[in-house]
């Protein structure tokens, strides 16, 4: 079975990917479990420089050896112009503290009306796989920003992202329903054509 690498170091990301991949025929291993152990600085001004600069390096340092994807993803919002967008894992300072990253979310939108509060969660994702084929997609779900966290699933933005379709947060939805919705999803639906061709 050919091996995938994730070059990335958020758990949640991690095993939102292998839930989404569970059924494909391919040996999902993070950067860590490939040997890895690093903080690739995320420095691009968009999803897909950071994306690309995360698989190409993982992709370098592993010799070609196997298929590296990366994920870069954040959260746009209306009424902020579009932030925290690139900065969604440092909104509030500390990369990866997502209760100081929504309590500042909270905050900006306080007061703020519905249409502020529209937002979408992005996922673009690149493949660094075999003869060097880069390949890049991306998944976007739309939602509103609700007025206080809601739900059990932590991940990052999660309890904040309301989807009036379902009228749950990604917080309150089963793995299962926001893997078949999320930007995650949509983005690794259009993968996964491409990477039957490299495994
Ligand atoms: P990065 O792609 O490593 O720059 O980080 C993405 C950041 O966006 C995460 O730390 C979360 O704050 C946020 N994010 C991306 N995808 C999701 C998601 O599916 N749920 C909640 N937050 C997300």
């Amino acid at each position: 079975m050919g091996k995938l690498i994730v070059a990335s170091n958020n758990y949640n990301k991690i095993r939102e990917i292998k839930q989404i991949l569970c059924e494909y025929p391919v040996d999902i291993l993070s950067m860590k479990e490939a040997g890895v152990d690093l903080d690739i600085e995320e420095d691009g001004a968009t999803f897909l420089e950071n994306a690309y600069k995360k698989a190409k390096t993982v992709y370098d340092i592993l010799e070609h050896k196997f298929m590296v994807l990366a994920d870069d993803s954040g959260l746009m919002v209306k009424g902020l112009n579009g932030e925290p967008g690139v900065h969604s894992a440092r909104f509030a300072g500390e990369h990866g503290n997502d209760e100081k990253n929504n309590k500042k979310l909270l905050n900006l939108l306080k007061d703020k009306d519905r249409e502020s509060r529209r937002a979408k969660f992005i996922c673009t994702m690149v493949l660094a796989a075999k003869y060097d084929k880069i390949l890049q997609v991306q998944g976007e779900v739309e939602g509103i920003i609700c007025e206080e966290e809601r739900g059990n699933n932590k991940f990052g933005y999660d309890p904040l992202f309301y989807v009036p379709e379902y009228n749950m947060t990604f917080g309150e939805m089963s793995a299962e329903l926001k893997n078949s919705i999320s930007h995650r999803a949509k983005a690794l639906k259009r993968l996964k054509e491409e990477i039957g061709k490299y495994i």
